[in-house]
């Protein structure tokens, strides 16, 4: 039998459950949460694993493993994305979900968290094999799923195609066509217009009003993105589009730095071509964990959990930081950050403007009406700016960080609702 370890220090600071308990805890302490509440909405409502037999390319059947994770209902259906990775865990999905709960809260849209993903390298898999994985996982969590129910989205290395095969299969099951059981969904089959770019957009509107705080513009703040995917390009363009200099650019296999500013249109073309931004032409290569602690003055970290850690954030440069990720820095650098006097926008605010326009979309799908690209972003901006003073306000009142700050507002929105629900036995 293997030894049984006890998990050492780093392990812990990188738990994502652990990461969110300790800012949840804070934030209820603060908020003098009763202790029946804090118990309640520190675990999930309902927590659902399957095991997915699918028919390989080559013949052989694989067994993977799938997760939806449901952390409050409280205030609407459930919503949050799913992400396929080969280290997903059912502690990350949980977290994931229980940031969903308070993201919604946060911006204040009638949803609950929810979280799925499903163990598996997409990498590695072909386009038959992924879209069986997707069928076979949505027909094991079908019952907990529904427009009224669950609502899931993309989120890593899940697209607008995983969402078109998800509704498919939910509409094949009902024998109906629902196409707000999922959002994210490609514009042809009741997709929203300005979704895809809508997290990237969100990031750019709170950077806006982030700099803006610290007495700076837009024009000529250099900008360092790790991550190159949806939030990260989209962050990209958008943040160009209002005059911010992107110097650096990281993908998970490495990174890219030029001074005078990356060239954003030919960059994305070349990830188009070569699948990573290392060899792009016009800037230096760096090492992919440099463009954390590179000279730049707003840094979004748009990948994955735990890049700033204990490790490296004394390291960090930038003033201000935007997370485009879910649970990008970790609750030890959340302290080193603010003896720094870095203003941190936190994920369950700053990467909002993606579940916003999901929920422009689940609204447009009920309605069968559908609003003009203009209309989307018009209200997408009034929600982000709205949002971020409502979430600085309170940070001013409570001297307390951003984050800490969004969790109260969060938690008390949360609390409330269920409070005069009632607990029914
Ligand atoms: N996966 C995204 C997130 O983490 C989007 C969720 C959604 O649109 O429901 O916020």
């Amino acid at each position: 039998m293997a030894p049984i370890t006890q998990p050492n220090a780093a392990e812990h600071e990188t738990n994502p459950l652990e990461a969110l308990q300790a800012r949840f805890d804070e934030a209820a302490r603060r908020l003098q949460l009763s202790e029946g509440m804090w118990k309640v909405l520190r675990t999930s409502t309902r927590e659902i694993t399957v095991h997915i037999p699918v028919n390989m390319d080559d013949g052989r059947l694989e067994v993977f493993t799938g997760y939806r994770v449901h952390h409050s209902l409280a205030r609407g259906p459930g919503k949050g994305g799913i992400r396929y990775a080969p280290d997903v865990s059912i502690d990350e999905v949980r977290a994931l979900a229980s940031w969903m709960t308070w993201k919604c809260a946060v911006v204040n849209i009638p949803f609950g968290g929810a979280k799925g993903g499903v163990i598996c390298d997409p990498r590695i898999l072909s386009a038959g094999e992924l879209e069986r994985i997707t069928r076979r996982y949505t027909a094991q969590i079908l019952e907990f799923i529904g427009p009224e129910r669950d609502v899931p989205a993309p989120d890593v290395n899940t697209n607008e195609q995983v969402m078109a095969w998800i509704m498919d299969t939910y509409s094949m099951h009902v024998n109906l066509t629902s196409t707000a059981v999922v959002t994210g969904k490609p514009t042809s089959l009741g997709g929203s217009l300005g979704r895809r770019e809508a997290t990237g957009r969100g990031c750019m509107i709170v950077a806006n009003e982030a700099v803006a705080v610290r007495g700076m513009k837009p024009q000529g703040t250099r900008v360092a993105i790790q991550g190159f995917g949806n939030v990260g390009s989209m962050a990209a363009f958008q943040m160009r589009d209002q005059g911010y200099k992107i110097v650096a650019v990281a993908d998970m296999y490495g990174a890219v730095y030029n001074s005078n500013g990356l060239d954003i249109d030919k960059l994305f073309a070349y990830v188009r071509a070569n699948n990573e931004v290392v060899g792009f032409p016009e800037a230096e290569k760096i090492d992919r964990a440099d463009v954390l602690t590179c000279d730049c003055d707003l840094l979004l970290p748009a990948a994955t959990e735990n890049q700033i850690t204990s490790k490296n954030a004394n390291s960090i440069r930038a003033k201000v930081i935007v997370e485009g990720a879910n649970g990008p820095t970790t609750a030890q650098a959340d302290d080193i950050l603010r003896q720094k006097d870095i203003l941190v926008v936190p994920d369950i605010l700053s990467n909002a403007g993606g579940v916003t326009v999901s929920y422009f979309e689940w609204v447009q799908d009920r309605q069968g009406y559908f609003w003009t690209l203009d209309e989307v972003n018009t209200r997408l901006e009034r929600i982000m700016r709205s949002s971020f003073h409502d979430v600085h306000e309170a940070a001013q009142k409570h001297n307390v960080s951003m984050r800490i700050a969004a969790y109260m507002l969060a938690i008390d929105r949360v609390a409330k609702a269920m409070t005069i629900r009632g607990i029914y036995a």
